[in-house]
């Protein structure tokens, strides 16, 4: 039988019981903390599957291993195993300061047209947390990740480039709102209907098979009323017509609050929500980013564009413990291609002293298991670490900001989770 892991006609995963799965280690920490969580991952597979599954780890070479190794930051030949077997883990890459690579991550983001940054947000107990309550925070991140500002289509001012779009802007479209035209820089904003369309739709179909309860769509529509007020409408249009048994919007709230008044209103949102349906909302992205903190209770699936979404993974990481702690993943739900990371990068001046928190690289290998629906595995890991957190065993980052903790290294944080599998 193939070892390769494949999409079905179905739109779902076929996955056999001992796939071929694509790692890079990473650059910097990124060897200690991938030697740490790959012994996790195969002790939960072990005891989830009783030795009926396991992975079969192909080591892939990217950043800096790569380009020691082979002269190229990107073989060919990782981005073709990345291709090939739909899967892939990483760790984090050093970023090449000049030549041709921008960043190796967007290479990837951009070759497999992985739409999806998926980021869940969610706190273990005793975790430090500048949080009143960060239990009640407890969100999952769809942000788009191929367009937007993003995009990489800018103009340094006075290039030729950026005069001849000054002077298209001027002339041919009349615009006569850029302040300092002659010394300008420009960035394009391209934020498409597809584009909008399938993450929003993505982000429905996650609430809906996790069972959650909301979705709320972030933006700046009230000032990028075509771009990003767009993506709002986009998503709202979506909702009712793709899924119009299993969501409630805000917009049909409006339109009946209209007709019979609020109260009707809130009372049809309240059966509907009583009935299971996923609520449809909005918020505007600096109250969400105020909200967040106040309120995050009330948010739980939030999809929004490229830039908000980079903003706004940071800022919600933060609230449960910072990126030594956060997940993360890169997908195309439509061809299956996923690659999953820690968002941290590769914090250089701590590579090879065994000392980083491998938490991020290890949940991000729950959402790996998740993904191919081996959750057993995932749940145990999940279990693990919060029982190890609990007992208040953790490595620098957290053991700094607690009291009464046990400083343990990467490798021994390890040797913890697995014990608490
Ligand atoms: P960084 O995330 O590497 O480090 C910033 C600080 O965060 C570190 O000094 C450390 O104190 C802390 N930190 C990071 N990971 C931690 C962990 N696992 N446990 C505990 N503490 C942790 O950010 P940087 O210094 O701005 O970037 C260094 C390099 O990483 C650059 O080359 C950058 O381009 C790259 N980078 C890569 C990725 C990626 O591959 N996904 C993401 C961000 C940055």
């Amino acid at each position: 039988m193939s070892k390769k892991i494949r999409m079905g006609g179905d739109g779902l995963l076929i996955v056999p019981d001992n796939p071929v799965i694509p790692f890079i280690e990473g650059d910097g920490i990124g060897p200690d903390i991938w030697k740490a969580s790959v012994r996790v991952f195969d002790a939960a597979v072990a005891k989830a599957y009783e030795g009926k599954r396991k992975i079969e780890w192909m080591e892939v070479l990217a950043g800096e291993k790569a380009f020691n190794l082979t002269g190229e930051w990107m073989p060919a030949a990782t981005m073709e195993a990345f291709r090939e077997y739909l899967l892939a883990i990483k760790g984090p890459l050093t970023t090449p300061v000049g030549g041709g690579i921008r960043s190796l991550n967007v290479a990837l983001r951009q070759e497999l047209d992985l739409f999806v940054n998926l980021r869940p947000v969610r706190y273990f107990e005793g975790v430090p947390s500048p949080m009143w309550q960060p239990e009640k925070v407890n969100m999952v991140i769809f942000r788009e990740n191929t367009e937007d500002i993003y995009a990489g289509i800018e103009f340094m001012t006075g290039t030729p480039e950026a005069k001849k779009l000054l002077k298209f802007l001027q002339e041919e479209l009349n615009v006569k709102k850029i302040r300092f035209p002659q010394t300008s820089s420009f960035g394009i904003k391209p934020v498409s209907k597809e584009g909008s369309e399938r993450l929003i739709r993505s982000a429905i179909e996650y609430a809906i098979v996790n069972k959650l309860p909301s979705v709320t769509f972030v933006h700046k529509g009230n000032i990028m009323k075509f771009t990003e007020g767009a993506f709002k409408n986009w998503g709202y249009e979506l909702a009712v017509r793709e899924f119009p048994n299993e969501v409630y919007t805000w917009n049909q709230w409006e339109a009946t609050k209209k007709e019979s008044g609020e109260a009707v209103a809130n009372e049809e949102m309240r059966i509907a929500q009583i009935g299971g349906k996923i609520i449809i909302k909005d918020a505007i992205a600096d109250n969400f980013l105020q909200q967040a903190l106040l309120a995050p209770q009330n948010y739980s699936v939030i999809a929004t564009l490229n830039l908000n979404g980079d903003y706004i993974s940071d800022a919600l990481a933060a609230q449960v413990g910072g990126i030594g702690i956060a997940p993360g993943a890169n997908i195309n739900f439509l061809t299956g291609h996923a690659v999953f990371e820690a968002t941290h990068g590769t914090a250089p001046r701590f590579a090879n002293t065994n000392t980083m928190n491998p938490s991020s690289v290890i949940l991000s290998g729950v959402m790996l298991l998740d993904y191919m629906n081996w959750k057993e595995a995932g749940e145990l890991i999940t279990n693990g670490i919060g029982k190890t957190i609990k007992n208040r065993k953790v490595t620098i980052d957290f053991y700094n900001l607690m009291k009464d903790a046990t400083l343990l290294k990467t490798s021994e944080f390890a040797d913890e989770v697995i014990k608490n599998l």
